[in-house]
Order: C-alpha cells, then sequence, then structure tokens
C-alpha cells in the first residue's frame, strides 16, 4: 500500500507513540515515525489498514495494532491522529472508545487532521483537564509529502508542549513551526486553503485562456513559470491540468470541507473572501460534473 521514501532522520530517543487513522496521509505519516526508530502502535477504522501496516513493517518488531483509540493510546507517550474532519476527531479523541480515554497524565496529543479552530480549542481543553498537552498540527503537502517525509506542519497550543513534540513531528516533515495558542495551526492551515483557491481558479483560466487561443500551452507554462506568474500549482499542475489528468492530489471534497471551515472563520472574524467563496461555488459545480476525488486543480474541468 505505502510507497514511503525513507529518508535521514534526525537521532531522538525511542518514544512509544500511537497512530491514529492510516489514510492516505496518516499511513506514511506514521511509517515515518516507525522507520525513524519509535514503537507505534496503529489503530484505523477499517482493520485492513492496519492489518496491512503490520504486513508492511512488522518485520522492524516495533508494530502493534489496536482495535480502538483508547487501546492504542494506552501506554503511549504521544499519541497522533489525522482522520478527516470535525465530526471524526470528536468520535476518535473524545468518544468513550477515544483516545483520551486511554491516555496517561503527562502525554501528549498531536492532531493533523484538517479541522476548524473551534474543535482544536475544545480538544484542548478536554486534554488539559486530562493532564494531557494538546497540539493542533494540521499538514500541507499532500500525498507525496507525506510520502517523502516532506511536509510543513503548522502548530497551536503550548510552546512547552510543541518543543517536545517537533523531533518527531520531523521524521515526516521538512518544517514543523509554532504558531501561536491553541487553534493558530488550523487559522494557519486556513490562510494557505485561501491563497491556493484563488490561486488554482486564476490558473485554470490561464490555460483554458491560452488553449482557446491555439497556444501550446505546455511551452507557455515552462516559459511563464520562469517569471512572476511562478507558483507551486502552476510547476506542479500546470502541465497535468492542459492533459486532462486529475486522478491523484488532494480531491475536491476534501477541498470544500477545507473552504466551509474558512468561510465560517471568516463570518466569525469578519475577514471579506469574495473570491473564496466564489470558487468555493465553483468547486460545487465540479463535484457536480462527478469530480468530488479529483485534484483540485480540476477547477478547470468547468472552463473547458
Ligand atoms: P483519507 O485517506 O480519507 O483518510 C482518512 C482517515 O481517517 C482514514 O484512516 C479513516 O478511516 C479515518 N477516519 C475518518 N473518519 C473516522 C472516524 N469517524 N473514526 C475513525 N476513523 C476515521 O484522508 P487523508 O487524505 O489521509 O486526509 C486526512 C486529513 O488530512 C484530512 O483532514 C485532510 O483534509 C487532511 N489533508 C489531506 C491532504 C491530502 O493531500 N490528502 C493534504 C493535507 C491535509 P477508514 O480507513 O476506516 O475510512
Amino acid at each position: 500500500m505505502s510507497s514511503t521514501q525513507p529518508k535521514t532522520y534526525e537521532s531522538i530517543a525511542p518514544k512509544r507513540v500511537a497512530f491514529l487513522g492510516l489514510g492516505v496521509m496518516g499511513y506514511p505519516m506514521a511509517a515515518h515515525l516507525l522507520l525513524s526508530g519509535h514503537h507505534v502502535t496503529v489503530y484505523n477504522r477499517t482493520p485492513a489498514k492496519a492489518q496491512a501496516f503490520l504486513a508492511e513493517y512488522g518485520h522492524t518488531q516495533r508494530v502493534k495494532t489496536a482495535t480502538t483509540p483508547k487501546a492504542a493510546a494506552q501506554g503511549a507517550e504521544v499519541v497522533f491522529c489525522c482522520v478527516g474532519n470535525d465530526h471524526d476527531l470528536a468520535q476518535v479523541i473524545l468518544g468513550d472508545e477515544g483516545a483520551l480515554n486511554g491516555m496517561d497524565p503527562h502525554t501528549l496529543l498531536v492532531d493533523h487532521t484538517t479541522a476548524s479552530a473551534q474543535i482544536a480549542r475544545e480538544l484542548f481543553e478536554h486534554s488539559i483537564k486530562a493532564g494531557i498537552d494538546f497540539i493542533d498540527a494540521p499538514v500541507s503537502g499532500g500525498q507525496a509529502g507525506a510520502q517523502n517525509g516532506l511536509l510543513t506542519v503548522m502548530c497551536g497550543g503550548k510552546r512547552e508542549a510543541f518543543e517536545l513534540i517537533r523531533p518527531l513531528a520531523m521524521a515526516f516533515s521538512k518544517a514543523c513551526t509554532y504558531m501561536g495558542d491553541s487553534g493558530a495551526g488550523q487559522l494557519t492551515k486556513m490562510v494557505n486553503q485561501i491563497c491556493i483557491a484563488g490561486l488554482v481558479q486564476a490558473l485554470s483560466e490561464g490555460i483554458a485562456f491560452g488553449m482557446k487561443a491555439g497556444l501550446d500551452m505546455n511551452v507557455v507554462l515552462d516559459v511563464i513559470s520562469k517569471g512572476a506568474a511562478q507558483s507551486w500549482q502552476m510547476e506542479n499542475r500546470g502541465k497535468t491540468m492542459v492533459a486532462d489528468q486529475f486522478d491523484f492530489g488532494f480531491a475536491v471534497d476534501w477541498m470544500r470541507k477545507d473552504l466551509n471551515i474558512v468561510l465560517q472563520e471568516a463570518q466569525k472574524n469578519g475577514a471579506k473572501l469574495p473570491v473564496t467563496a466564489l470558487v468555493d461555488q465553483f468547486y460545487a459545480d465540479v463535484q457536480d460534473l462527478g469530480g468530488k476525488r479529483w485534484d483540485t486543480s480540476s477547477l478547470i474541468k468547468r472552463l473547458t
């Protein structure tokens, strides 16, 4: 299942960790924690993924599987989580069989899900009551970033707790940065998604225009990506957009989930997001075209 690429890891004392949620992102992130020397107990709602992880990495003698988040968290010094959304987090962390019910005081809980700042602060409060530190730590960099151990991690919570988890998180990251109090990691990820939304629409319009004008868009992208229009999206997605390829990457359903979180936060803080709101509706059109699992660069499908 995994195509995790080993990398050079920082040398730190091995810890007992748990990882909850072995999805597209969680599976390789858990693998990097293991490959960097830690003892890893994995939980996945659909047991087959945990079994696949055991089959791939059981030879290290440092992998265990658990059938509930609570059981996975028991005895762990640090519990990592990467599930879908706020609702999933409430189940996996706060439910009867949730992680908090299994964790010891003075341990750490780190959540890599892209979720609301509100649930981050709720989880922080619940954790503090149990004597546990909570860090909201959403990631950027996509499936390839997770597989190559090159994610960017944005953290909110207590600085002392961040300092403790940073060396572990560097196993799957190229940068892990403290952004402020609880919720600040999620707010930073929201800025990231706002910036991507408008940019991908502009890139879609540019490519669709160039194609209608009869230009060789592969050559055009080579040229303009050396100038002021350059972006990660242009370099990594431009040519696949021209080739009508969207069966990879960050799914439209996930982007709509993220933009919904962003727009709700903007209602609270008064930020004006006219382009983001419009692009969110464009993504609804892409969903209607059958593109729920297509990459976010599929915005161009509305224009071609
Ligand atoms: P995914 O492949 O769909 O995996 C989601 C994981 O969460 C699965 O392990 C799933 O278990 C588990 N899960 C969901 N709901 C659950 C629940 N109620 N109880 C227990 N487990 C539950 O998603 P992903 O692509 O890894 O994304 C995970 C998070 O990272 C999302 O918040 C996403 O927005 C964010 N993210 C993704 C990317 C990306 O490129 N994919 C990039 C940055 C951030 P099952 O296997 O049983 O379904």
